[in-house]
């Protein structure tokens, strides 16, 4: 359907666009992002994160011009006679009118309720209300809400909703209908107007575990098409192994146990003729990459191409030079492909290295997929982190090369083994590496309030000699969150504090250029800059050892395992690290847990216990890691969801989901399940 169908204006179409909503189906099998249960009138909460639900009476309506317009509306509570003050800040003169009508009625309160003092006398006040009716009875219901779109009102939002389900009504059903009755699913069309406008808990239940099936079957399908094309095997074998012994001797360090016996295995299943699909997962800081790098530096060897995907810039060049270095030792060449735009004849001299053949080991972000690149022979597809990458980007690596390619991945979220075998069935080899390198110490981890506190740690942490990361959510000045703050602000206070001592301070977001990102964390690698602020953009895989700290402010609106990625980023030597979440949410169960342990492979069972389902469809997360969270956390329904997919694939009955899956499949893209 067109938006044009709905009568939206252009101006709306980009702004639902800027939102990832770009059709109309999207917009209605968007799930919402949380709903609101106001079946029933709370007590009076003051000074709460819970919002208040009360009927009062209204007894007076003021205007007030001047800076800020404003109107006031004094109101008694039915009950308990108790007063309260309802502002609604900066609006116009004709809102007074509507609010004035309400005099002497009785009305619904839905508001945050703030107690403020003056002159001693205690006065409570709700500020622009999100409810403030007549209709009582007609506001006391579970409403969906959803993410806010720049420059739109919810209003609006809603009324488009409503008239582009009208539009698209009857829904045909994504699922056929034995399968339906078999589990005891409600239909979809049920299920996406249960979301937007739930009856009762129970029947948005239901539509929660509609939509988790279809997203399970959807994922079940994904696999299940995937493990297909997979289970042959492959023709690229391994004669030699000189170089690969040379550069494994050659390390500064020996290999651990696990590092060791996965780099044999992977090398055995090699020679065994099989096609290797391997999920390397072990915590962060474990040692993935050496294992990656070992085993391409022996396909390299035998004359065959390998390439190792990151899925950030930073990691990707990180990579890159640390394989350079090892590699040229052995004389291999290496190249690197980013978004990069290159002159012309830089670009056409990249592109023939690498079809040539004479460039052996290529490193580079998601651009060695879009790029036109042609590859000699193509033997080993490595992909770093590869739980950031959408379903189905890393078999587009895969898809490149011809058949029997083997693949590797590796994971710092890792996947209890039990469930794994229930996802990836017996086609996937995983190999955890457990036992970290010798000498790492557990980060001290721990709450702070209190920045002076911080401050003189850091300026001790940088006398020492070592270095200390900042972590901020990515909020802009502009985007005005409560209690949240900005890398700009936050970073404005870190300067004053600490470059009056001669501590260097470096600064990444999202919207620094691609260029100067990648100067300011090689100043920081080598120790130019002692404080690195950043969003998350460090998340993922850099390594720099001699950073024994880590702040991450606001930590509470980090998930679990992202804290623990971000905590990865220290304790990767010998020296004694610290993690300090600065919150003001002592009890925040995430934060105890990340105080609690320090082993990545509990964090991820805590994870996945804090995580339900309606957070999961809620959420922007996307991709493989959407999906991939959801089998683990319903592994019963995924198995059912297998099963009914194996069962259409050989029986040769299909689906709107199975097809969809097909078409994604061929065409290597990240699967959005749309009604039509
Ligand atoms: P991750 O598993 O999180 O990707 P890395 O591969 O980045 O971890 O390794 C973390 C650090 O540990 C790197 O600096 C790496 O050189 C070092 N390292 C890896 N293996 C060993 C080992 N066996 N002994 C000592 N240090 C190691
Ligand atoms: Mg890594």
């Amino acid at each position: 359907m067109r938006w044009e169908t709905l009568s939206i204006p252009k101006n709306k179409i980009q702004q639902f666009a800027r939102s990832n909503i770009e059709t109309p189906e999207k917009l209605v099998s968007t799930w919402p992002q949380k709903h609101i249960d106001r079946t029933q009138l709370t007590p009076i909460l003051t000074d709460q994160a819970e919002e208040t639900r009360r009927v009062v009476t209204v007894n007076k309506v003021f205007y007030n011009s001047g800076k800020v317009s404003r109107v006031t509306a004094v109101v008694t509570d039915k009950d308990t006679g108790e007063e309260l003050k309802v502002i609604w800040w900066n609006v116009y003169k004709n809102h007074y009118n509507q609010i004035y009508g309400l005099k002497g009625k009785d009305v619904l309160l839905c508001g945050l309720v703030k107690s403020n003092n003056w002159n001693n006398i205690t006065e409570l006040q709700v500020s622009n209300p999100s409810i403030f009716s007549e209709d009582i009875t007609g506001n006391l219901h579970i409403t969906a809400k959803y993410k806010s779109i720049k420059g739109m009102s919810e209003e609006y939002y809603q009324s488009v909703l409503q008239r582009a389900y009208s539009a698209m009504v009857p829904i045909h059903d994504t699922l056929p209908t034995d399968i339906i009755q078999q589990y005891g699913l409600i239909s979809y069309q049920n299920a996406v107007q249960q979301s937007h406008w739930p009856d009762s808990q129970a029947s948005l239940d239901a539509a929660q575990y509609r939509i988790l099936w279809d997203q399970l079957f959807y994922y079940a399908a994904r696999v299940e098409l995937n493990q297909r094309n997979m289970s042959l095997g492959s023709p690229y074998q391994l004669r030699y192994l000189q170089l690969f012994k040379q550069t494994k001797d050659s390390l500064p360090f020996q290999l651990t146990a696990d590092q060791e016996s996965t780099v044999t295995d992977i090398l055995q299943t090699i020679q065994s003729g099989m096609r290797v699909n391997a999920l390397i997962q072990g915590d962060v800081g474990s040692g993935k990459t050496i294992v990656a790098f070992l085993l391409m530096i022996a396909f390299a060897e035998n004359g065959y191409q390998a390439a190792l995907m990151a899925p950030t810039q930073i990691l990707a060049q990180q990579h890159y030079a640390k394989l350079t270095e090892l590699a040229q030792e052995v004389g291999i060449k290496t190249a690197f492909v980013s978004g990069k735009k290159l002159r012309k004849a830089e670009q056409q001299a990249l592109n023939d290295s690498i079809s040539s053949g004479e460039v052996k080991l290529i490193v580079g972000t998601q651009a060695l997929l879009s790029q036109n690149l042609q590859f000699k022979e193509l033997a080993l597809c490595v992909t770093d982190e590869e739980h950031k990458y959408g379903v189905n980007q890393r078999s587009a690596l895969t898809n490149q090369a011809a058949a029997g390619v083997h693949v590797i991945s590796m994971s710092a979220t890792p996947i209890p083994r039990t469930l794994a075998q229930a996802v990836f069935g017996s086609t996937l080899q995983l190999y955890s590496i457990i036992t970290k390198p010798p000498g790492r110490k557990p980060v001290l981890t721990g709450i702070a309030r209190d920045m002076p506190a911080v401050y003189t740690y850091l300026r001790h942490t940088v006398q020492q000699g070592h270095q200390a990361y900042v972590v901020c959510p990515m909020i802009e000045d502009n985007d005005k969150m409560e209690g949240v703050e900005s890398v700009e602000s936050i970073s404005k206070k870190y300067i004053s504090a600490l470059t009056p001592q001669g501590i260097c301070i470096g600064v990444v977001t999202g919207r620094t250029k691609k260029e100067e990102a990648a100067q300011i964390i090689d100043d920081f690698a080598n120790n130019r800059i002692h404080v690195l602020i950043a969003t998350t953009v460090i998340e993922v895989g850099v390594d720099v050892p001699n950073a024994t700290a880590i702040i991450i402010h606001n930590a509470e609106r980090f998930g679990l395992a992202q804290l623990h990625q971000l905590r990865g980023r220290v304790g990767r030597s010998s020296l004694e690290s610290i993690c300090c979440l600065v919150s003001n949410q002592k009890d925040n169960e995430r934060l105890q847990a990340m105080c609690n342990t320090n082993d990545g492979f509990k964090i991820a069972e805590e994870d996945l216990r804090l995580r339900g389902a309606g957070d999961l469809l809620g959420t922007a997360q996307s991709g493989i890691e959407k999906y991939l969270t959801l089998a683990l956390t319903h592994p019963v329904e995924f198995q059912q969801a297998k099963e009914a997919v194996q069962g259409m694939l050989n029986t040769g009955n299909t689906c709107k989901l199975l097809e969809t899956a097909i078409a994604d499949t061929a065409a290597g893209v990240v699967g959005e399940m749309l009604i039509e």
